[in-house]
């Protein structure tokens, strides 16, 4: 296999996790009954850009298919980091009534409604027929098809080229990179700005933080390799700002490559950061394996022996990265009963892979486990409050990401 970017033959191995199935892919009670496909899940570092990518296996409509359950709007937090940016971009980029904001992958509209209310023309670009309904209904414009070079340069000939171009959470999530970053170039003004969030390599490797991996979660991102892919579609990376969300992310912001606006001295800042880390060296990539396995053998061994003492466990946010975490470590619904999670589309379903049953929180109304093991780590302080009742019956919190933490 080569390199998706740079096209050098990929030959070492990041993160190998073995066979998983999609990590979104949610079964039914119905489906319980049919097998299960696995894909392997193989993450491989290319030594001539350093983007950290997965193994091609499956193609995208599989993934994003009609199963896809994943609504932005359920977590109280990323709403609030989605008004609060929508607030900064309209004050620092003057945003009016003349300008259009396009959002790549607007989900369910948790963040164009903010520019809805404030009466800035947008359009969602959103593929997944479920959520991009969602949007529609807050009166948000909404293309359901995938973003690329294609789209990006139909948008421009339709006049709807963009001031802002945003991506959350979307960029590592796309098979192919550059043309998708060639998409951006096409449909921007010539003084229009990008923005792209994604979960930041250095701080993945930092934090041990394996179970993002997973297939859906195509590029694992330095800003190295990301200003590298967008100079080569004729964009360049004039600021970055680094942001807790997601267990460290960056927001960097783009604009055409010749445009006479400054690069921040943030950009060199953060370049120093990834060499000091090693990112620029094999070996910076090397010792990720050993961290995925001790995280994952602490976890086993606490959840074996809560079994063992007659202890019991739910856990709480089916979320894609604790379907890599169960599943790479083989836990069944014997050591985990069952997991809560406040998206309606996944209750009633069952994890795929470990086939542990999604139940409402009001599950845990009546319960009072040992132990609550929360899988989604990026969001532990908001579960802690949703369940602070529990807390009150004597139940402990557990996380397994960076490391097994109990209390
Ligand atoms: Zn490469």
């Amino acid at each position: 296999m080569k390199c998706r970017h740079c096209g050098a033959p990929l030959r070492h191995t990041f993160l190998d996790l073995g066979f998983a199935p999609l990590s979104n892919g949610y079964l039914t009670a119905a489906e319980l009954a049919r097998p299960e496909r696995y894909y392997p899940l193989k993450i491989m570092v290319c030594c001539g850009c350093w983007l950290v990518q997965t193994e091609d296996y499956a193609s995208a409509n599989e993934i994003f298919g009609a199963g896809y359950a994943y609504f932005s709007s359920t977590s109280a937090g990323w709403l609030a980091h989605a008004a609060r940016y929508a607030d900064k971009v309209i004050r620092e980029f003057h945003l009016s009534r003349d300008s259009m904001v396009i959002e790549v992958a607007s989900n369910d509209g948790y963040l164009l409604k903010n520019f809805v209310a404030a009466g800035i023309p947008c359009l969602g670009i959103e593929p997944t027929a479920s959520t991009a309904a969602a949007a529609e209904r807050h009166g948000i414009p909404v293309v359901r098809e995938f973003f690329g070079e294609r789209l990006g340069k139909r948008l421009a000939d339709d006049g709807k080229h963009a001031d802002l171009i945003v991506g959350n959470n979307v960029y590592a999530h796309v098979p192919d990179i550059d043309d998708f970053t060639r998409g951006l170039k096409s449909a921007l003004k010539p003084d229009g700005i990008i923005t792209l969030e994604f979960p930041h390599l250095m701080r993945m490797i930092d934090g041990s933080q394996f179970d993002t991996a997973y297939h859906e979660h195509f590029s694992y991102l330095s800003l190295y390799t990301v200003a590298d892919i967008f100079a080569q579609a004729g964009l360049r990376v004039w600021d970055v700002e680094p942001l807790p969300t997601h267990g460290g992310s960056l927001r960097v912001y783009g604009c055409h490559a010749e445009h006479a606006r400054a690069t921040s001295p943030a950009v060199a800042a953060v370049l120093a950061q990834e060499a000091q880390h090693g990112l620029q060296s094999l070996a910076g990539y090397l010792d990720f394996q050993p961290r995925a396995n001790r995280v994952k053998d602490d976890l086993l061994l606490f959840l074996l022996e809560q079994k063992r003492a007659g202890k019991t466990i739910a856990g709480y946010g089916a979320a894609a990265k604790g379907n890599t975490l169960l599943n790479y470590a083989g836990v069944k619904p014997d050591l985990l009963p069952f997991v809560c999670d406040a998206a309606a589309a996944k209750q009633g379903k069952f994890m795929p892979g470990s086939h542990i049953p999604i139940l409402p929180p009001d599950a845990l109304a009546t319960r009072t486990p040992d132990y609550l093991l929360i899988l989604p780590w990026n969001i532990v302080g908001e579960i802690r409050q949703l369940n602070a009742g529990l807390a009150a019956r004597g139940t402990k919190f557990v996380t397994a990401v960076p490391k097994l933490e109990i209390g």
